[in-house]
């Protein structure tokens, strides 16, 4: 049946992305700051401040990996708040706690292992959502956000910070050639693994432009929906309210 094949094929894209950050967990963070320049910081800095979020709130970091936006959200959340760190692969969670426990961060953090599409948190429960560099790889993206949308009180924030498209064309071009010909060099050397940065710049190219992003939020409930570009469109932050 149509709905069996669909089942199929969703698996099948669940293994390859946990098969993907299985195999990049340890070199996750090195890499990060290689290829972004360190410019990632930066990006989660802005996204972070676009949360609002303030004292005694509850935060969700869905897909929230080895936890830098935690490390940024849990300080705004102070200890009367909490920061849930959520992701689908047990190994990125692990390795997130630990590196959050390094830093002596605990108390107010939860650690929640989860598939974006289906959030087993019960509904009104957060007052921000954000989904850091995650969205790209869920399949059902439209559920995602509907689950985000859910799990939100009113008057909650939901955030989107993504890979996003170039604004122009001279950036796209310095773009291209860096994502399809140095990345994937950087990746071979550096992680060991070709294939997981081929794909990387393959998911971001596939992922939908600001405007589509901004409908699909729409779509699944958000009200007030906007987005701000960074770095020429390079990453953009959506964000939207659950009235
Ligand atoms: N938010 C972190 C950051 O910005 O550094 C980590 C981003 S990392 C590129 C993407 C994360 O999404 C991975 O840890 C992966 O396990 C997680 N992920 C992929 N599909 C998911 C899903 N369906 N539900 C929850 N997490 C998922």
């Amino acid at each position: 049946t149509h709905f069996g094949f669909k089942q199929v094929a969703t698996e099948d894209k669940v293994k390859l992305v946990r098969g993907v950050f299985d195999s990049v967990a340890e070199k996750y963070d090195i890499m990060n700051d290689l290829m972004s320049l360190g410019i990632h910081r930066i990006w989660k800095r802005i996204a972070v401040q676009l949360c609002n979020v303030r004292s005694g709130e509850k935060v969700l970091d869905l897909a929230g990996g080895t936890g830098d936006l935690t490390t940024l959200l849990e300080k705004r959340a102070g200890k009367d708040g909490l920061c849930v760190l959520a992701d689908i692969n047990s190994e990125m969670l692990r390795t997130g706690r630990n590196r959050l426990i390094d830093r002596g961060l605990t108390g107010n953090i939860e650690y929640a292992q989860v598939n974006a599409e289906c959030l087993p948190f019960e509904d009104n429960t957060f007052d921000c959502v954000i989904i850091g560099f995650g969205l790209r790889n869920v399949t059902d993206k439209d559920a995602a956000l509907r689950s985000m949308h859910q799990v939100l009180k009113p008057g909650g924030r939901g955030l989107v910070l993504e890979f996003s498209h170039p604004t122009d064309p001279v950036t796209e071009k310095v773009y291209d050639f860096y994502s399809f010909s140095l990345l994937p060099k950087i990746g071979k050397f550096v992680a060991k693994d070709e294939d997981s940065y081929r794909y990387l710049a393959e998911s971001i190219r596939m992922h939908p432009k600001q405007a589509e992003l901004k409908t699909m939020m729409e779509n699944a409930g958000f009200e007030r929906c906007e987005f701000f570009n960074m770095t020429q469109g390079i990453v953009a932050v959506h964000r939207g309210y659950k009235i």
